[in-house]
């Protein structure tokens, strides 16, 4: 177990100057130019393949790292350059986690490298599990997948929504009912493969922010996967049904999912486990976004004159920014807590990584807010970047989890009550 550090190696920082120099010189020159087209910046992750940060490789050093501080630091970098073109970055990384999570090693090795692409001809990945009707609430997903035993095949119907590259993906990751009597035991995830008849982008959002990331519907129509798509195979699927059917016959599947997560002050839930893991990455995105603007309003407020006088010389301003970085800050160290924790096994036996999920995203929508305070009538303006960092910062109240999610999953953690 690697003992928990506030400093990065020497290593480590160099990974991190380097990520730091790509989003300086790469990314944060081209942010306003893909906000305003709203479009997926190909040529962007282009270059960020060509040095190795749009692959697999890079993505699972930074995972495997065993202090854990591998990814926050990388998220933190990349988004600190601009979130909607990072996200179009690390996007594919979710979907794969999808697949190293849950596939078999040839499923891993057939299909991680399809959904990067090489740097020629780079490609997206998606990961499908929201529905219009099963956002927060997972467990009331419609979209079916039927297996054809005759073919060894299976037929997948539905419609998945706010897919991160849904429809321009090489690959989709789509999560499905296997079994309804069973909730979210009952889900399954399948390859898409490339090109595969009946599964189509939908409507395409026009979004507030991280605008140069898409986001759209996967509509799926009698679409038809080998046997061999379906991640982690029959085998190990039909025993989890059959252990979780057990289970139900002995009345454990009367309570909805979020409450089974406690058990004796301990995340038991596997999925949920998987989840406290993967929310501080989300946190260190916001962690990123929120730095940003406050680089850029403490800069302004030590060079704008008023009265005279830097506007930083009044305490009204001063005050904001000292608060400003005390919450980015606290916000760091609990996503590194938790990342470190997930790194290590360890129980998050008070929510830790929704904890600091919800208090970095919460502080991002905060700064960035005040970030437009500090620089007046130009942070109401696209002339400068604050007004991008706030609308960029409202996602991560929402997505991975809303924050009135993460209060409820904390909330629960610690009382071992059915809070509602
Ligand atoms: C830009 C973007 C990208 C996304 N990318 C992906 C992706 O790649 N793949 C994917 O599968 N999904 C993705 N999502 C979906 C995202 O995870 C969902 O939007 C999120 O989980 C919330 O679901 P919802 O939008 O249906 O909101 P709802 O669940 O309808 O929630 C609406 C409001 O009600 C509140 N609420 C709901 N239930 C409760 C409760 N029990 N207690 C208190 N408050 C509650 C919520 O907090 C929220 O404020 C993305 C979303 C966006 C906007």
């Amino acid at each position: 177990m690697a003992e928990f550090t506030m400093e990065l190696n020497d290593e480590q920082k160099e990974v991190r100057d380097w990520l730091h120099g790509f989003a300086a010189d790469v990314i944060r020159p081209a942010a306003a130019e893909w906000d305003e087209r709203e479009e997926t910046p190909w040529p962007v992750i282009q270059e960020a393949a060509k040095v190795g940060i749009y692959s697999l490789d890079f993505y699972a050093q930074q995972y495997f790292d065993a202090s854990g501080l591998g990814i926050p630091m990388a998220m933190e970098e990349l988004f600190w350059g601009d979130a909607g073109i990072a996200l179009s970055i690390v996007g594919t990384g979710l979907a794969a986690v999808g697949v190293l999570a849950n596939g078999t090693e040839e499923q891993i090795g057939t299909w991680i490298p399809q959904m990067y692409g090489d740097a020629n001809d780079v490609k997206v990945a998606a990961f499908c599990s929201s529905e219009p009707d099963a956002g927060s609430d997972v467990a009331s997903m419609r979209t079916r997948a039927v297996y054809d035993e005759a073919k060894d095949e299976w037929v997948i119907n539905g419609t998945k929504t706010w897919a991160t590259n849904g429809g321009i993906a090489n690959v989709h990751v789509v999560v499905a009912v296997v079994d309804a009597d069973l909730g979210s035991k009952g889900h399954a995830s399948f390859i898409i493969p490339p090109g595969t008849p009946g599964c189509s982008q939908g409507q395409k959002f026009k979004k507030h922010g991280i605008r140069a990331s898409h986001t759209a519907e996967v509509i799926l129509d009698n679409v038809r996967v080998p046997g061999s798509c379906l991640l982690g195979g029959k085998e190990k699927l039909d025993e989890r049904l059959a252990g979780a059917r057990e289970k139900a016959k002995k009345g454990g599947m009367g309570v909805p999912p979020l409450e089974r997560s406690r058990e004796g002050g301990r995340v038991k839930n596997a999925a949920m486990a998987t989840f406290e893991a993967s929310r501080p990455a989300v946190g260190a995105m916001a962690v990123g976004t929120a730095r940003a603007a406050y680089e850029v309003a403490l800069e302004y407020a030590t060079t704008r004159e008023q009265f005279g006088r830097p506007i930083i010389d009044n305490q009204g301003v001063a005050f904001q920014l000292a608060d400003m970085r005390t919450q980015i800050d606290a916000a760091r160290l609990l996503v590194w807590r938790a990342s470190w924790m997930a790194i290590n096994g360890k129980q998050f036996t008070a929510a830790e990584g929704s904890m600091s999920k919800l208090f970095a995203s919460e502080t991002a929508k905060k700064v960035t807010g005040q970030a437009i305070q500090i620089l007046g009538g130009n942070g109401y303006t696209r002339e400068y970047p604050v007004e991008r960092m706030h609308r960029d910062a409202a996602i991560y109240t929402i997505f991975e989890g809303t924050s009135e999610i993460q209060r409820l999953v904390i909330a629960r953690t610690l009382s071992g009550m059915p809070i509602r």
